[in-house]
């Protein structure tokens, strides 16, 4: 360690990069500065003979103290990793926070993004197999580069961040080292593979006593008290709320910046534009107020913003201006935004919740936890007292919130991570050391699902099909609807489909002007299906000349931002596709109109678990699952189609399904007949009808 010490004094003193064999930037040594301000420092010697004397290492550390920006580099400087042999990985629970993690690394090396440090996020990589030493990635994404490589050869230290969120991907990532960590000991064919687990909460002692009594260290942090303020009523309208206290703040506290949580797009972007008008009312004598979103669709110019500092004062002397960031979650621990004095937090998140006996796993706008909330008004106090204002009764905080959020895995559908675990050899699943094991019924929903759709087999093992569907980044039932397309002579249009369902909503629907949205989506609209009507925007945009594609966009109410990105994962997949012989034909006929009939018998073909039938009272009914559902507004079915299939199960106000396209019940019986099994079959109205659709069937012979 006494040489480590040495080298990166040697290296902090030189003025050649040694990355990239040039002079450093005067930015770089001004960054290096605050960097050495960071606690971190303190403590690199402490880590780094750790780590070079234990396999893992657990660090905790107060969040904003450096672990995530700092740790991975110390670990290159010291020669952990080799350009073109080894690499330092870092995972990362949101896109968002790998990719600005690693663009910020960057900066900090003073080296080219996407060369000496690079990130790897779903549909995107951008790293470079010959001078990547520093890659951030998704959790997801490291769990997939394990499918093909299960030693993980390429990495001498993965560096598990956040880990204290318990997200799904982290929590199987944990399972795996731990049986990957005894064959990458010192001397085995592909060298000592080392582990960091960072964490920002006191859950530290579980992953230390998880990981066998590993080292724990802990980061000296600093920070200042925070006063909490709790509301005497609860807020019927947070969002509202959320607005006024921080128009509140503006007009009556001292200097010091402002941080909102809220739930997602939508609302964060009705609330900054909300917070803007107050600020314009209060005119042009009171300090200057600007205001930034802050979410994961956002595009990374944009959300590179919050980093800016506060305006200045408007006059020489006066009082200086304000930054107010209206984010969701990613604040509050993955991204640290200096100068935060004041914190808004209205007591909600959008949390994953799957419900194992209808087989529906939703986003829903829920409660955070009391550690949730304490480490949001931790963010207030980061450079100097601040204020945190809980909107919510001080009961509540105790009463009705839980202690903490419950890990992921125990919240989420399992059929993905249940395919990409038997992909990587680990058949036994009910004794695979997870930290928190699923739930019985969980996985026992996952091996049904995985059978149905033919990638295991009734031994449970992995067929064929399997095998192919897990080489897809995907959902098993896309990874099948795309693998089977061609057998329906179409997959130019599945591929198009499942790349625009694999963006965020391309539709626009402003409130202000839904009207005109509706008219332009109508030009594209398919009366039996949602994803055809997805389908056709997707093949008209693609027919716009490049440059007037951003104005097209602004016609027709399209989101250009994610067509684009659909146009990205289309080519992914596509190269995918290729690789696993997959041939690429279309239904397309020589009058340029598709064979819808064969696009909605492909859809079928994969997504018959997801299908509802018209009740005679005019509500649809869940197959199997017997839940009442409605087409969703946005539908563009015309009418009430007798079967459906759908894509979401919405679960809002109403129960509503989402992306919804007509099949058939003839289909049904003759694609999935050990689905449709009547011996095995609730009483209700569709089994009648299933029951002549077999008959019918016993006739065509
Ligand atoms: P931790 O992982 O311990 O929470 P980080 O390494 O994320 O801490 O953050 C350390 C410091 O780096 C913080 O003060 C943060 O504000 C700063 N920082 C991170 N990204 C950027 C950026 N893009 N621009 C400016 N400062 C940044
Ligand atoms: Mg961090």
């Amino acid at each position: 360690a006494k040489k480590h010490q040495a080298t990166l004094s040697a290296r902090q003193s030189s003025s050649i990069n040694p990355w990239t064999g040039r002079s450093y930037s005067s930015r770089y040594h001004s960054i290096l500065q605050t960097r050495l301000q960071l606690p971190v420092y303190q403590f690199q010697s402490q880590l780094l003979e750790a780590v070079a004397s234990n396999q893992i290492v657990v660090v905790e550390g107060e969040t904003g103290s450096g672990k995530t920006t700092q740790i991975p580099q110390f670990l290159v400087e010291v020669g952990y990793a080799l350009p073109g042999k080894t690499i330092v990985g870092c995972t990362q629970p949101r896109r968002v926070a790998a990719t600005s993690i690693a663009a910020r690394v960057a900066e900090e090396m003073d080296v080219t993004l996407g060369k000496t440090v690079g990130y790897t996020i779903r549909f995107e990589d951008v790293s470079d197999s010959e001078s990547t030493v520093l890659k951030f990635l998704t959790d997801g994404m490291l769990l997939r580069e394990a499918m093909n490589d299960p030693l993980l050869s390429k990495y001498s230290v993965i560096v598990l961040d956040e880990a204290h969120e318990r997200t799904l991907a982290t929590d199987v990532l944990m399972g795996l080292l731990m049986e990957v960590l005894p064959k990458r000991k010192k001397g085995s064919k592909f060298g000592e593979l080392k582990v960091v687990v960072m964490s920002a909460t006191l859950d530290a002692e579980k992953f230390q006593s998880y990981f066998h009594g590993a080292p724990l260290l802990k980061v000296p942090g600093r920070t200042f008290p925070v006063e909490i303020f709790y509301t005497a009523e609860p807020e019927r309208n947070y969002v509202e709320a959320a607005v006024r206290t921080a128009i509140q703040i503006h007009k009556c506290e001292g200097p010091g910046d402002i941080l909102v949580f809220l739930t997602g797009e939508q609302e964060i972007e009705q609330a900054c534009e909300e917070i803007r008008l107050g600020a314009q009312d209060m005119g042009k004598d009171a300090p200057e107020l600007v205001v930034y979103p802050l979410y994961s669709s956002l595009p990374p110019a944009q959300q590179k913003k919050i980093f800016t500092p506060a305006p200045g004062p408007r006059v020489v002397g006066g009082p200086p201006g304000r930054k107010v960031v209206v984010s969701t979650n990613i604040a509050e621990t993955s991204l640290t935004i200096d100068g935060i004095v004041y914190v808004i937090d209205p007591g909600f998140s959008k949390q994953k919740v799957y419900n194992p006996r209808i087989r529906v796993e939703s986003l829903l706008v829920s409660p955070i936890s009391r550690a949730s909330a304490r480490q949001r008004s931790g963010r207030a106090g980061r450079t100097r007292p601040g204020k945190c204002f809980r909107l919510y009764t001080e009961q509540s905080f105790y009463n009705d919130l839980q202690e903490t959020t419950y890990p992921e895995i125990l919240r989420s559908k399992m059929a993905n991570v249940v395919l990409t675990l038997k992909k990587l050899g680990i058949d036994d699943l009910v004794h695979f050391d997870f930290m928190d094991p699923p739930a019985p019924e969980t996985l026992m929903r996952a091996l049904e699902l995985l059978n149905y759709l033919g990638a295991l087999d009734d031994e449970g093992d992995m067929t064929d099909l399997g095998r192919q569907m897990a080489e897809l980044p995907l959902d098993p039932q896309l990874s099948k609807m795309l693998i089977c397309s061609p057998d329906f002579n179409c997959s130019e249009e599945i591929v198009n489909i499942v790349a625009a369902m694999s963006v965020p909503q391309i539709f626009m629907r402003p409130r202000e002007s839904a009207k005109a949205a509706d008219e332009a989506k109508a030009q594209f609209a398919d009366a039996t299906s949602d994803h055809i009507t997805l389908l056709n925007a997707y093949a008209a945009y693609e027919e716009v000349p490049i440059e007037e594609r951003k104005q097209w966009c602004w016609d027709n109410f399209i989101n250009d931002r994610s067509i684009a990105s659909a146009q990205n994962v289309k080519k992914q997949l596509r190269n995918i596709m290729t690789r696993l012989d997959i041939p690429l034909v279309t239904c397309r006929g020589s009058n340029g109109k598709y064979d819808t009939n064969t696009i909605r018998m492909a859809l079928t073909n994969a997504m018959y678990m997801q299908v509802a039938y018209l009740q005679r009272q005019g509500s649809y009914l869940t197959v199997k699952d017997n839940q009442i559902v409605y087409l969703h507004p946005s539908s563009v079915i015309d009418g009430k189609p007798q079967w459906v299939l759908f894509e979401e199960f919405a679960l809002t106000s109403k129960n509503y399904i989402r992306t919804v396209t007509t099949t058939r019940g003839e289909w049904l019986v003759d694609m999935a007949p050990h689905y449709f099994d009547l011996d095995n079959f609730p009483e209700c109205e569709a089994k009648d009808e299933l029951i002549l659709e077999y008959k019918k069937k016993l006739r065509r012979g």
